[in-house]
């Protein structure tokens, strides 16, 4: 599985790849589960850093929506539920930056 990025990773900075669900370009992508430190290969999965959204790497390295059946059963890999935890922890935490931004005044 991979995600936003650690361009410190040999080769994976010269993927640039499309959320089909946001439409943003990435060129970056980090591994966040143990094996190999490779570019992604066909199958494995991404969840955007902007949207969140996950989708999967098809047969030439290009990100597609997933069915509802990859869906429902990637839904369930720890690794997953972790990633879109520290993910909307993250976004709540802009937030609530935001908000005490705005307090400051
Ligand atoms: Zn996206």
């Amino acid at each position: 599985m991979t995600s936003q990025s650690d361009s410190t990773e040999p080769g994976n900075d010269l993927l640039i790849h499309v959320c089909p669900h946001c439409k943003t370009t990435h060129d970056m992508a980090a591994q966040i589960t143990d094996g190999p430190t490779d570019p992604p290969l066909s199958g494995d999965i991404s969840m955007c850093a902007e949207c969140g959204m996950l989708s999967i790497f098809d047969d030439v390295l290009a990100l597609r929506v997933m069915t509802t059946e990859e869906e429902d059963e990637v839904l369930s890999y720890p690794e997953i539920i972790k990633a879109r935890f520290l993910w909307e922890a993250v976004r709540r935490d802009d937030v609530w930056q935001l908000e005490n931004e705005d307090d400051t005044e």
